[in-house]
């Protein structure tokens, strides 16, 4: 049985709509997949219509909240969340206007600097994905303002540098704990690199982590059994999925290739409260 639990669609930065993406998803033989866009519950909606068609295939509505933590990034996936529920859309829309409005300041602020690039620009350089600094370094990179995207942190936006501007935090807690009010079950994602992660995970299981990625693209079976064993220590449910995107990329992996256990997703239905059926 082919399961995926971490896929992008145009809601967020893949490029498949909802509905092509569970298309692909029944053409390739899958029983179960998860949506889980960046900071968007998007396009939920139409990934279940969709799915109407195709009754081989479950589809767990779910999110991809990014989060903050002092020396990175962490994203924290939710599954079964309620995607009509007001407080976590408005917060996911307020996280994704702030990365807007940030992005556009400090393209002011590079304006006064002397920097002559434009917002258009950088809009047009981020394409669908959410914009953020690497665009504004490319844009300073195309226009010859510096030589290397390092240059652009180091000289101007970088935390001390003097174009740049704080954007809206969320802790990985606080994702854990508005993906619980919203009725979903957090997941922490692609875990390999975060900086001392047996802490952060005690402190998430207080908050109602339930899962921890395990099977996840680039991930070796020496990390899968090392982060297994992790998951086993924390009573949490082993996960997964190959993060597509749609890219149509080499080093892209297919839906549903990472070899998800059906008795990960038993474990989700389960702890969810949700009947599994089977065919
Ligand atoms: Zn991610
Ligand atoms: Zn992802």
């Amino acid at each position: 049985m082919k399961i995926d639990l971490h896929l992008h669609t145009n809601a967020s930065d893949g490029v498949l709509s909802p509905e092509r993406l569970v298309a692909r998803a029944a053409e390739l033989g899958l029983s179960f997949i998860a949506i889980t866009d960046h900071d968007s519950v998007e396009g939920i909606a139409l990934a279940l219509a969709a799915a109407k068609s195709h009754p081989d295939l479950q589809v767990i509505p779910g999110v991809e909240i990014s989060t903050d933590v002092p020396r990175g990034e962490v994203h924290m996936l939710g599954y079964f969340i309620n995607y009509q529920d007001p407080t976590l859309k408005d917060t996911l829309a307020r996280l994704r206007l702030s990365r807007v409005e940030r992005a556009r300041r400090m393209v002011e602020k590079l304006n006064r600097l002397g920097v002559g690039i434009t917002w258009q620009r950088v809009q047009e350089l981020a394409q669908d994905s959410s914009v953020g600094r690497p665009h504004l370094a490319l844009a300073m990179l195309e226009k010859g303002y510096i030589t290397s995207h390092q240059e652009a942190f180091t000289k101007y936006i970088g935390r001390d540098g003097p174009a740049y501007v704080e954007r809206e935090k969320m802790t990985p807690r606080e994702a854990a704990e508005l993906i619980a009010r919203a009725g979903g079950l957090p997941v922490l994602a692609h875990p390999a690199d975060i900086p001392s992660l047996e802490f952060l995970l005690a402190e998430l299981v207080g908050a109602g982590l339930v899962g921890l990625e395990v099977f996840y693209d680039g991930y070796a079976p020496p990390k899968v059994r090392e982060l297994k064993h992790l998951a086993e220590r924390h009573r949490l449910i082993p996960c997964g999925g190959s993060d597509y995107h749609g890219l149509g990329a080499d080093f892209e992996r297919e839906i549903g290739s990472l070899g998800v256990p059906l008795s990960s997703v038993q474990a989700l239905y389960a702890r969810a409260q949700r009947p599994l059926a089977l065919s």
